[in-house]
Order: C-alpha cells, then structure tokens, then sequence
C-alpha cells in the first residue's frame, strides 16, 4: 500500500475518490476493492483514523460488531490490515478544496482539487467526511489572524521554519509536547507554557520534557495567553497572566498554540449538495447525494433515523459500493457473493 503522500503528477485518474480516512473511508476501501473499484483517499489531517485516531485512540469501543472491546486506534489498525490487499493511495494533509461536475448522470466524471494543488479526475466520488474537517481552535486573543501564517502557527508543516527563532509553545497534550522536544535542539530558545503543572500528554514526553527544563534548553512557564506584541505579521513577543495573575511577557517571533481541534463543515457546504442542517442528506438505498455519482457515507450523512455511529457507515459503505460498480463498470454485471465462500473475493484478499 501506498501510505505515504502521493507525488503522483496531476490530475489523477480516479475509480473512486473518498474524501476523508476515517474508519467509514477505510471500511469503504475494503467494500470497493472487493468489487475490484480502485479508491484514493484524502484527508485534511497527517494520520488517517479520522476521530477515532485523533480525538479518542486509547478509548476503548464496545459496539463494533464481533469486538467486545477494541481502542479507537486499535480498530483504525485493524482497518488498515483488512485494506492493505486494496492497494488504496493516500493523500495526508491536504483538504478537497472544490468539486466540478464533468460527466452526466449516466456516465459522471467529476474533477476535484485539493489546497495542495493535486487534481483528480474521479469517476465516483465518496464523501466520509464525519464532521467536516478538524480545525484549530484559535487563543482569544485580539487581532491574532494578522499574524497566522507568517508567526503564528497551527501545526508544523516544515521544522525549518522555527529554526534559530525564538519560540514559544503553549499547550498541555502530545502536540505541544512533541514539538517541544523536536524543535528545542533548533531553535534559539523556546518557551513551553501551560496552564498548570498538569500535562494530559504521554508521560514519557512529559519526563523528556522535563530532562530539556533541567538542563536549562527548555523555559517552562506557567499561565495564559493575554495578547501578542509587534506589528502584524511580525511577532515579537507573547504578553501573558501567570497563575498569581501577575502579568509577564516572553519575548518570542514564532508562537505555536496547540488548544485543541474542532470540527467545521469547512467546503463540503459549497459543493452544491442537497443539505440538511449541516449534513449532506442522501438515500438509504445507495447513501447517494443530490449529484449522481456523488454518495455521502458515515458521519457527514443524513438520513430519517440516522445514527452516528461507526457500524452505521460501514453498512453504508457495503451498499454505496454497489452503485458505485454501476458507474466504474456499467458493462459488468455484479453478482452478490460472499467472502467465506467465493474463491475470486479470497484471490482480490490474497487468502487463496
Ligand atoms: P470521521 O472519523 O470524522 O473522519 C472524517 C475524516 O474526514 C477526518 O479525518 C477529516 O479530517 C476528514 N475530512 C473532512 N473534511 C475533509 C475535506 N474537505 N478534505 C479532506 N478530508 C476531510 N462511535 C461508535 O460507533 N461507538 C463509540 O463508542 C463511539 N465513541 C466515540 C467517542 C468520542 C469521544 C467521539 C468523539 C466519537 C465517538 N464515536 C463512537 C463516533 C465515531 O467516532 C464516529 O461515528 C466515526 O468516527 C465516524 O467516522 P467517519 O469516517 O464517518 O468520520
């Protein structure tokens, strides 16, 4: 399987497009690939999962069919082992920016274009989106968006970018610990604040974390964000209230805040979809849009009765693949066979 970011040139030639690798898009791999549909997914976040992996790994489930109990990162592995005979192409850290109908309802071809410029031509196109997608949440802080993008960040894209800055990093959980142990040995100096001497992130960093403190290369202070000094987009310094609630300043011109992530319906309400209240509303029969030859499966659907639950859009999933095969092979006939029993599906899972 091809996991890492595909450097395919544009556009890329697609069976069927998923738009999302949460556990619903990973599952929809697996029911397309059976039916001998090649998917590519893209995902907004670095790590495929979708909410299992992002908000809640070491959680265990107790209603995935047939696992009395099983972490959110433990099912997203076992999702990624059940796929891997499928071959899928991931697209990390890139968002489906647009979608433009080409093709007709018989024969629909859609082009789609992500904000890291990749373009693919997709015969189908399946939306997993689950929430939307996950955003930063913003420091309230006046006036902080003339300084996002050239001194204050939300992620990490390239390390270089804080190398030999004055960095200061405020958070409690694995972000903020992470790259406080990655970008100490870079930078000229950095600066970890939290809230309280309390950290939600792995003990191991935290222990790491504290051996930089000792040792003089990390500044460990404790409070919260007030305001920022310097002229916009220039930073200069992080005007904050200590847990006396005596002001300080650290002077710093690159300021990474890690506050957690929410979820925004982000594009998808642009795409010219039938919506209802924020979710796109399809059939239950197919999970098909508005738009021949888009379906919605998982979390971002809606449909009466609908329940927002992981076997839900796996279910979903086993039926979009279906109509799917009608627009991918329209020539082919499609006869419903199991897996125990159907020698051609063990052969596609590599089992025979
Ligand atoms: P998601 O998991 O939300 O994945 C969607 C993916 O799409 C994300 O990775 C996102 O980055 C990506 N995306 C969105 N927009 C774009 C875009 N424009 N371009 C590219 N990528 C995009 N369910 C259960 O069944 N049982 C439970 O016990 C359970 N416990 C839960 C506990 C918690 C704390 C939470 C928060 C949820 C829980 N759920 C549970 C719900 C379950 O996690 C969701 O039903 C499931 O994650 C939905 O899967 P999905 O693939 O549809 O969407």
């Amino acid at each position: 399987m091809s996991d890492a970011l595909a450097d395919t040139p544009s556009p890329v030639e697609v069976d069927c497009l998923i738009v999302g690798a949460g556990p619903v898009g990973l599952f929809a791999v697996f029911e397309l690939g059976l039916l001998d549909i090649k998917a590519h997914l893209v995902d907004i976040l670095p790590k495929v999962g979708g909410q299992c992996a992002e908000l809640y790994p070491e959680k265990p489930i107790y209603d995935i069919p047939g696992f009395p109990s099983v972490s959110g990162q433990g099912l997203v592995d076992n999702l990624m082992q059940q796929i891997e005979p499928f071959g899928a192409t991931f697209h990390l850290g890139q968002q489906v920016d647009a979608i433009e109908v080409l093709g007709t309802a018989e024969k629909p071809l859609f082009r789609v274009v992500t904000d890291a410029g990749t373009v693919f031509m997709a015969k189908t196109i399946a939306i997993a989106a689950g929430g939307g997608s996950f955003q930063p949440k913003r420091p309230p802080v006046p006036g902080i968006e003339g300084f996002e993008g050239s001194s204050v960040f939300y992620s990490v894209r390239r390390m270089d970018a804080f190398r030999d800055r004055d960095v200061m990093i405020v958070g409690g959980g694995d972000s903020a610990l992470d790259w406080t142990l990655s970008l100490a040995p870079i930078a000229r100096s950095l600066t970890l604040m939290h809230r309280r001497d309390e950290f939600r992130a792995a003990p191991h960093s935290v222990e790491q974390m504290r051996a930089l403190v000792a040792e003089g290369k990390v500044n460990l202070v404790f409070g919260q964000i007030t305001g920022l000094e310097g002229a916009a987009p220039a930073l200069a310094g992080v005007t904050c209230r200590g847990l006396d609630n005596q002001p300080f300043t650290v002077p710093c011109d690159r300021l990474l805040p890690f506050f957690g992530l929410t979820m925004k319906l982000g594009p998808i309400a642009g795409w010219g979809l039938n919506l209802h209240e924020n979710l796109i509303a399809v059939d239950t029969e197919k999970f098909e849009t508005s738009v021949p030859g888009i379906f919605a499966i998982g979390d971002i659907n809606w449909y009466p009765g609908k329940l927002k639950l992981i076997l839900s859009g796996f279910h979903e999933a086993a039926l979009f693949a279906q109509k799917a095969h009608r627009y991918v092979y329209p020539d082919k006939r499609l006869t419903f066979q199991y897996t125990t029993s159907s020698s051609s599906l063990q052969k596609k899972l590599g089992v025979s």
